[in-house]
């Protein structure tokens, strides 16, 4: 927990080598940091033991630092505290929080079935859940249990959300009309991507998020997590997201922009530094530049908020 006026973090999940796209995240999170006189942590968000793995996440902190972005607290230098997988008990407590107000109740959907049944949510493709298992009855569960471990879904009133994103401007969506119950822990005991984050961010005082724009539409749901969990808001930044010519996201199949094939094609990090930079809008154009020589440049004014065609 840090006593500066801005907390920011970077939360990469280390299941790869570091992208251009989440360089450009992370860029963007130092510079509103770092213009702020804030704080940075770094956490490794490793929950899913199959994706994961320490070697990632140690070569995303010499990628990360290579760049000329550092942390003032959390990587491996804090220990197991900012790694996800090892924070299970805490993400255990709050999900027991959540089960005493009443808001937690066991979905035994198989895949197929939820691909059956319900219909893609509206801005990301992501399922919008139907509610399938929402009013199961004690017997009916117990009978369910029998079969199948169920997931733990987080049940949503209705109600509307809204909240000013720093970038994207006002949001406004219905709780369960367009977003849905949602997954706390999956059926093999992993904890939720949505639980752990806002748990995080709650306990390591996290005051400001920076990421990319596909993450804009968890938002809701988090900021009603922590409400129900006693935490806070932060503020919000949804970056636009690189993108190929033809509006794919650019993924880890475009191999030319990881991290390791620019470096061990000679590229400085100033070189890419400076294309990020130009790419968000603070500069004209792609001249090598340090992250710390950005500073003076950052205003989220000058940021761009569609996602851009890089390739
Ligand atoms: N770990 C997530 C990712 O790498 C980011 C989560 C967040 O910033 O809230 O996409």
């Amino acid at each position: 927990m840090t006593s500066a006026a801005v907390t920011g973090r970077f939360a990469p999940s280390p299941s790869g080598r570091m992208h251009l796209g989440n360089a450009f995240s992370a860029l963007l999170a130092w510079l509103s940091v770092r213009s702020a006189q804030g704080q940075m942590i770094l956490r490794q968000e490793d929950l899913d033991p199959v994706r994961c793995r320490r070697d990632y996440a140690d070569q995303l902190e010499q990628d990360l630092l290579w760049l000329g972005l550092d942390w003032d607290e959390g990587g491996s230098a804090g220990g197991d505290f900012y790694y996800q997988s090892c924070r299970r008990e805490i993400y255990e407590h709050c999900l027991n929080r959540l089960r005493e107000q009443g808001l937690v109740y066991p979905c035994f959907c198989t895949r197929g079935q939820l691909h059956a049944a319900n219909a893609p949510h509206a801005s990301d493709g992501t399922l919008l859940y139907a509610g399938t298992c929402r009013d199961l009855t004690r017997e009916q569960q117990e009978a369910k249990a029998l079969l199948r471990r169920p997931a733990l879904r987080a049940r949503v009133p209705e109600k509307e959300c809204f909240f000013i994103d720093g970038l994207q401007g006002a949001q406004s969506v219905h709780l369960a009309r367009d977003c849905g119950d949602f997954i706390l822990r999956r059926s093999d005991g992993v904890h939720a991507y949505q639980l752990a984050v806002v748990a995080d961010d709650g306990l390591m005082g996290v005051t400001q998020v920076v990421r990319g724009r596909d993450l804009l539409s968890s938002t809701p749901w988090q900021l009603w997590l922590q409400e129900q969990l006693g935490f806070a808001h932060p503020e919000y930044y949804h970056v636009p997201l690189l993108s190929a010519a033809d509006g794919r996201r650019l993924s880890k199949r475009d191999g030319d922009l990881d991290l390791a094939a620019l470096r061990a094609s000679g590229v400085s990090p100033e070189a890419i530094v400076g294309r990020l930079a130009c790419w968000a809008g603070l500069i004209d154009r792609p001249e090598p530049l340090s992250p710390r020589e950005l500073i003076p440049l950052f205003d989220w004014q000058r940021v761009k908020k569609e996602d851009i065609p890089v390739k």
